[in-house]
């Protein structure tokens, strides 16, 4: 780490309106007497440069954690009326996979009320130990409460790692909880690889999904990242797990949250493209909003849910949570047929671990027909015609 001192009571005016008027990120502010730099400063160190007698680059030596302190790779269990969350499950398989590269232990980290049957399902999805606050004023998710339980495991159990699904309360508690370490969060991760030294390597699409970013946090611990549901795999539940429950007290002044629960009100369910096993995905290549009905009955015809590209949903044609992609959701169906569909890497970042992938795209040098395992290079408008009928025939779909 680094900042930029200027010694600006050895300035004179004159010099000081030059040194602003030579940063090209204008962060040099006069204040009183004085100049500053404020956040847009990009550390270009032009200022350096051209006036060394009164810039200077102040390198500060930062001090690392010790990290064998830390072990074990932790997950987040989500609750729900379900049991665990399945994101929590593919999470752990995960996990197992990156303590097993630094020999550690696994741990599940489970805040709710009851928690029993979630509490079993963590150690058959590979929780060597599973770490559980069950109290009745935890029933109901409540931010503060469900932060101060994982500040307490942290503090006490010291995970090297802890993973959180991307869902709605994993998104609003893993901030909360880097905030209060001052450690590193990488949001909607893809990709988790460990390092021998227990280094978390975090690699999520960046710049618009141009680059796959390397993320890692190497002075602090512990290392926490959000993953979306359907990114990774659930490994096959173990029926006769050897890990162990660990129940813990609800930490000092937890009770008494900021956040009372008055009155739950079930939302009706929504749209889930992420849960379907099979899906049609539209694309620019769909002329009419109206040509949309003929690739939903394909859809229906497969028992599957019809989704969509971004433009599908910026032209107000699909109801956004149908968007498969970055700034989308993320799909892994059993069958996905696409449609029309370029394949830019901001769609493919959203459906790329599909089961099997067919392409319709008059296009045979469309990026699309490079990740398809069938591609189909013709016109959607003769071609999905075609399917329809192949299958109310009972032909099915040979691929
Ligand atoms: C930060 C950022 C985030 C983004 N996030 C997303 C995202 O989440 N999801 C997303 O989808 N996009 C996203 N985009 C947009 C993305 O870059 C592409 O513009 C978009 O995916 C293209 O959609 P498309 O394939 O439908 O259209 P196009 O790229 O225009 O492709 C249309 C395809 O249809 C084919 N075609 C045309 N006529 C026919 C026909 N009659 N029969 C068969 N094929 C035909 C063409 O050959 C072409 O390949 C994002 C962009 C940015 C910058
Ligand atoms: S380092 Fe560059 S951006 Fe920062 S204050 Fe100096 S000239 Fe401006």
């Amino acid at each position: 780490m680094a900042h930029i001192a200027i010694h600006a009571d050895k300035m004179t005016l004159a010099e000081k309106d030059a040194l602003i008027r030579i940063c090209p990120f204008s962060a040099i502010r006069h204040e009183g007497d004085t100049l500053t730099i404020n956040a847009g400063c990009k550390m270009c160190r032009l200022c350096v440069k051209k006036y060394p007698q009164f810039v200077q680059l102040v390198e500060e030596s930062v001090q690392g954690v010790d990290k064998s302190l830390w072990q074990g790779v932790a997950v987040y269990a989500q609750l729900t009326e379900r049991g665990v969350h399945p994101v929590t499950t593919e999470l752990l398989g995960k996990a197992k996979e990156l303590a097993g590269v630094i020999r550690q232990p696994v741990y599940a980290v489970l805040p709710g009320h009851p928690t029993d049957a979630a509490a079993r399902e963590c150690l058959r999805y590979g929780a060597d130990r599973v770490y559980v606050y069950d109290d009745t004023c935890l029933q109901n998710f409540a931010v503060d409460r469900y932060t101060a339980c994982l500040e307490d495991f942290i503090t006490r159990v010291k995970p090297c790692a802890l993973l959180f699904g991307a869902t709605s309360p994993g998104r609003s508690l893993a901030p909360r909880v880097a905030a209060r370490f001052r450690t590193g969060l990488t949001a909607d991760c893809t990709k988790l690889e460990m390092r021998e030294n227990t280094d978390l390597v975090q690699i999520r699409p960046a710049f618009g999904g141009n680059i796959m970013a390397q993320i890692v946090t190497t002075r602090t611990r512990p290392q926490l990242c959000t993953v979306r549901y359907k990114i990774f795999t659930a490994q096959t539940p173990d029926d006769h797990p050897k890990g162990v429950i660990v129940p813990m007290a609800l930490p000092d002044g937890a009770r008494a949250g900021d956040i009372e629960v008055l009155h739950v009100k079930r939302k009706p369910r929504e749209v889930d493209i992420a849960e379907a096993e099979v899906i049609v995905a539209a694309g620019r290549g769909v002329k009419n909003q109206r040509d949309l009905a003929m690739l939903e009955e394909l859809a229906e015809a497969l028992g599957g849910m019809l989704a969509g590209t971004r433009p599908m949903i910026e032209a107000g044609w699909l109801d956004p949570r149908r968007q498969i992609g970055l700034s989308g959701r993320t799909v892994r169906p059993k069958l996905i047929i696409t449609c029309g569909v370029s394949g830019s890497v901001q769609f493919a970042a959203g459906m790329r671990a599909s089961d099997t992938i067919i392409a319709i795209n008059t296009d045979p040098n469309a990026s699309i027909m490079s990740l398809a395992h069938v591609g189909i290079v013709g016109d959607l408008y003769e071609i999905v015609p075609a399917l329809l009928k192949k299958i109310r025939e009972g032909g099915g779909l040979d691929v």
